[in-house]
């Protein structure tokens, strides 16, 4: 028998649920961020139906590769867990099908109930370690989960039934572009002046990503749901991954969305918080017919944990008794804190005060700015968003807080382009050394525009081009140009939005300190698979000049962390927080934080800066509108 530890102090771990595109994962954390426990599932995919477009291909390729359920589990004690202790749901692959599903070109579903499923048996898996972490006799301390945090990836829509609990069909997920059709029909309805209302009340541009348009998608094409929405009789459901987690994890079956994921269905209103009439109305919703979620804050008490009865929601792979059990451990623990994933990222790489941004470099980029209590709409085409909302914490810091959202679509995938059509490099991570060869671009710039350019250029017809080549251009400066490219695209955003919150001038070349309202940007945080490369995030700095610091996040898992962040700061009271307020949770998670290596400062003289940056325009300039309309 091991020996008990019980009389031990109680250390409290915030267990956090991340659900993403590809996969699932839960970690549970401690107050200094660190990771004790953590089980990752990626979603397993239907082999015969990848589809035939060449993008959705390389997304199936990605996931297809998939069904592990015996990733590793590591505990921050350095306990080995063996693999084999992580068999907890009897998996029959073939009685439950795949978690993703790709019917038809540009279609990308999930599975609600599998979704659950592998958030569940993440869930057990670090119960499991941390039930051995507890157990071993050199602990001198007992660790409980003492919250519950989630995390998710946003607009993916999902319709239930509330008397059987079953989704009444694939949820739709953001990736999906079913609803191509439905936005342009409706783009096509209204003029520019209902635009600009629309996007001044949403903070949204008309796009099938949000969930508004696969609502309707699902009213007007699925028999069942529109059946259901006739007869009214309050049956059918609607929520995005937040709502259908928090409805089947809490005792209560407590029917919510946190803000930041109701910020992207194009229902809510940004200054009111709640749905609007004229909203529901465009979408042609009759909220009578179809129940939706209450919007909530994103740090709250929610409901309390119950494990969730999945046979009953046809999951058919038996839960085993002793994961079951080990489940129940955590029963009646608060779910307390949610957040949309690139909002967690952001509260996750402690972007917590108006002014700091963030960037995750990942295969595209998507850059967050905290504009604080302040709605926005851009004048440059960047998205208006939640942040955060913490109303636990005192003043400013407890208010909603808006952010504006814009993304590069090519980031990482220039690397692998250069790695695998230009055979430039064998790994990716080879890239940085090749680039820092050469000490400049040698006057090359590259603009890799490869399906046309995002924010703040809004131009499809502009492709990929190198300016500048002469004989002595090296593959080292063709390389250093690629990721000046990506990292010059990620200024021109942060200018654009910076203007848009009111610095005056170029936050490059300004003072911290300018208007009162306005928040220039002082720090970008940085995290995904690009901003690995120290070279990558110089080269950042030195485009972004010396008013802004460039960091490297303490953890690769900053979603996960900024659901945990939300939770931990949700009681009203105090003393039962896991982190006081912001500065605490500051001071706590960075207080291993190796600064010296994770920061990065502008090097490159002023000068220099100004001339790149006017040839980097220039070369824009060109590259815009290359293709005729009819190519
Ligand atoms: P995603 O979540 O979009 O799959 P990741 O955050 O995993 O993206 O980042 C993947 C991208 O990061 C790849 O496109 C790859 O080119 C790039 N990458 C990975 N490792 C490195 C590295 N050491 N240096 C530079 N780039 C890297």
């Amino acid at each position: 028998m091991p020996r008990r530890n019980s009389n031990f102090p109680s250390v409290p771990l915030i267990a956090t649920i991340d659900i993403g595109t590809t996969s699932a994962r839960a970690i549970l954390f401690s107050q200094e961020g660190q990771e004790i426990a953590k089980h990752q599932i990626e979603y397993s995919t239907t082999a015969s139906e990848a589809p035939e477009n060449s993008q959705n291909t390389e997304q199936f390729r990605r996931r297809s590769s998939l069904l592990r359920h015996d990733e590793p589990i590591f505990s921050a004690e350095g306990i080995a867990i063996s693999i084999t202790d992580n068999v907890e749901i009897e998996n029959n692959k073939s009685s439950v099908g795949p978690t993703l599903r790709f019917p038809q070109p540009g279609w990308v579903e999930c599975m609600p109930v599998h979704i659950l499923a592998n958030a569940v048996q993440c869930l057990i898996a670090c119960l499991i370690t941390l039930r051995k972490i507890n157990q071993n006799p050199n602990l001198k301390v007992k660790y409980k989960v003492k919250c519950i945090g989630i995390a998710n990836m946003r607009e993916t829509t999902i319709v239930w039934s509330r008397k059987t609990g079953k989704p009444l069909s694939g949820g739709i997920t953001w990736t999906d572009t079913r609803t191509a059709e439905i936005v342009q029909h409706l783009e096509k309805m209204i003029d520019e002046d209902r635009k600009a209302e629309l996007k001044e009340k949403t903070g949204l541009p008309l796009s099938t990503y949000f969930s508004a348009a696969k609502l309707r998608w699902l009213l007007d094409n699925d028999d069942v749901i529109r059946e259901e929405y006739e007869k009214g009789d309050g049956n059918l459901m609607f929520g995005t991954v937040d709502t259908w987690l928090i409805y089947n994890l809490t005792k209560e079956k407590s029917f919510v969305t946190d803000i930041t994921n109701a910020s992207r269905t194009y229902f809510m209103d940004l200054e009111t918080h709640d749905y609007d009439d004229d909203l529901l109305d465009f979408w042609g919703i009759d909220p009578t017919r179809i129940q939706l979620p209450k919007i909530v804050s994103s740090s709250e008490h929610y409901g309390a944990f119950a494990p969730p009865n999945l046979s009953n929601l046809g999951f058919h792979n038996k839960i085993t008794q002793e994961a079951y059990d080990i489940l129940k451990t955590i029963t009646g623990v608060p779910i307390c804190g949610c957040l949309g994933d690139q909002s967690a990222s952001l509260v996750g790489q402690l972007a917590l005060k108006p002014g700091s941004a963030k960037c995750t470099y990942g295969t595209g980029c998507f850059l967050l700015y905290n504009t604080g209590t302040r709605k926005l709409i851009s004048s440059h085409g960047a998205l208006t968003t939640f942040g955060f909302w913490f109303p636990s914490l005192d003043g400013a810091d407890g208010k909603p807080h808006y952010a504006l959202e814009g993304s590069v679509a090519v980031a990482g995938s220039i690397i692998q382009w250069l790695r695998d059509n230009l055979k430039m490099i064998s790994n990716a991570k080879d890239i940085g050394p090749l680039a820092s060869q050469v000490a400049n671009s040698g006057g090359v710039v590259f603009i890799p525009a490869f399906s046309g350019l995002y924010a703040p250029y809004w131009d499809r017809g502009a492709r990929g081009t190198i300016f500048g080549m002469t004989q002595y251009t090296s593959s080292s400066h063709i390389a250093r140009a690629a990721l000046e490219g990506v990292c010059y695209q990620v200024r021109a955003i942060l200018k654009a939005m910076g203007s848009d919150a009111g610095s005056s001038e170029d936050f490059m070349e300004e003072a911290r300190t300018s208007q009162e309202d306005s928040q220039p940007l002082s720090q970008l945080a940085t995290d995904g698979g690009m901003s690995k490369a120290d070279e990558v995030l110089q080269i950042q700095a030195d485009i972004l000049g010396p008013c802004v610091t460039v960091k490297r996040a303490q953890t690769a898992e900053c979603t996960a962390l900024g659901a945990a962040i939300a939770a931990g700061v949700s009681f009203k009271n105090e003393e039962d927080r896991i982190w006081k307020d912001f500065d605490d949770v500051v001071a706590k998670i960075t207080g291993n934080y190796d600064e010296a290596s994770n920061t990065f400062k502008a090097e490159l003289p002023d000068a220099d800066r100004r001339k790149n940056w006017r040839r980097w325009e220039k070369a824009i300039e060109r590259a815009q509108g290359w293709l005729d309309e009819d190519d």
